[in-house]
């Protein structure tokens, strides 16, 4: 997760609720480790991203 580029369209955040959330300060946040079910929404996500701020390893 790139905070640096990310716009706040909070797209991962909904499309992923386990990985991302919206912090304090406006920005996606990846906030625990991937629940293992929540892989495939997470790369979902990530190709998703409008500036490419989500990587998934
Ligand atoms: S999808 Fe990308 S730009 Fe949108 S909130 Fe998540 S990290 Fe930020």
């Amino acid at each position: 997760m790139d905070k640096n580029i990310c716009v706040a369209c909070g797209m991962c955040a909904d499309g992923c609720p386990e990985g991302f959330r919206m912090g304090a300060d406006g920005l996606a946040e990846g906030f625990q480790d991937l629940p293992a079910e929540a892989l495939e929404d997470a790369q979902q996500v990530a190709a998703d991203c409008p500036v490419g701020a989500i990587f998934i390893s």
